[in-house]
């Protein structure tokens, strides 16, 4: 995604939806801090072709046959850029102070870094631990974190994803992304090819990959059931919805682009999509559902 479709998209919303101008102005920052640091990102082989589609077919993301590298110093450097951002980010008063006063990156080590993506929720725990202070949550550690670490995956994440060229990503067959292993924050119906209804992509948080999921399908707990299927949404903005299911209490934000007036760009898409969200939750149902761990299959 470019960045002119980026800011053509926040300068579109920023004017339809004033209600989220703060909140775009937000995230305009931090992705503005998350390309500062993306050519620091380590040079990334991926896996032959044959061996990512064996991983593939067999449920194991690519990052885990050939890790990427993030480099130490240059991730420190940008949790601590992040960390600045969100103090600016309207949270508590408690909150701000501790952004401000502990150093995130103090506590990451070279051990710790390594080996990541085997283990992200490891990795953050071991930082909450090592920081010790009430003051941070461990969904605000988390945020830092990984959206630190954004810059440094998105071109491995790219060049994996054009190393499995022509695979066919139903195969993959999962609401996790194939590359990270990330839950999928959001998902597109594209009208593409013959298929009636358009196809869907869904596009991971953490390194912006995209990959076709089936359509009528829990990207969560993976049922089919159409019942426990359902669209929540707003009349006057048919392009932007909630898909929830009744089995899994999960849900994901998707985006109808033949529906849409801009270019869609996925990240930003999900900053508009956070009031439905809130509906979505007010409803009883949770981003990932119930069985958060299980990959569907
Ligand atoms: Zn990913
Ligand atoms: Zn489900």
């Amino acid at each position: 995604m470019t960045d002119s479709a980026r800011a053509k998209s926040i300068a579109h919303y920023t004017e339809k939806r004033p209600d989220l101008a703060q909140q775009l102005a937000f995230f305009e920052r931090l992705w503005s801090v998350q390309d500062e640091f993306a050519d620091k990102a380590a040079a990334y082989t991926p896996a032959p072709l044959e061996d990512l589609e064996r991983a593939l077919r067999n449920h194991q993301t690519m990052f885990s046959l050939v890790e990427p590298t993030i480099p130490l110093d240059d991730y420190r450097g940008a949790v601590r850029a992040v960390a600045a951002v969100m103090t600016e980010a309207g949270l508590s008063e408690e909150q701000t102070a501790a952004l401000g006063e502990v150093d995130l990156a103090d506590a990451i080590t070279a051990e710790a870094l390594s080996g990541v993506l085997d283990g992200l929720d490891v990795f953050i725990q071991s930082i909450a631990d090592a920081v010790d202070d009430d003051r941070f949550t461990t969904p605000l550690i988390s945020f830092v974190l990984t959206e630190a670490m954004t810059p440094f995956l998105r071109e491995p994440a790219k060049a994996a994803a054009a190393a499995a060229g022509k695979f066919d990503w139903l195969q993959w067959d999962s609401g996790l992304c194939p590359a990270c292993g990330t839950p999928a924050s959001s998902a597109i119906i594209r009208d593409e090819g013959e298929l009636q209804g358009g196809r869907r992509w869904l596009s991971c948080p953490t390194c912006r990959t995209q990959w076709e999921y089936a359509r009528i399908r829990c990207a969560r707990c993976g049922t089919r059931t159409h019942t426990d299927l359902e669209y929540l949404y707003d009349e006057e903005d048919s392009a932007h919805r909630i898909h929830t299911c009744t089995a899994c209490h999960g849900y994901t934000p998707v985006v109808f682009e033949r529906e849409q007036l801009v270019v869609t760009v996925p990240e930003v898409e999900e900053v508009v999509m956070v009031p439905l969200e809130a509906v979505a939750a007010e409803r009883g149902f949770t981003p990932l559902g119930d069985d958060r761990d299980e990959i569907p299959n």
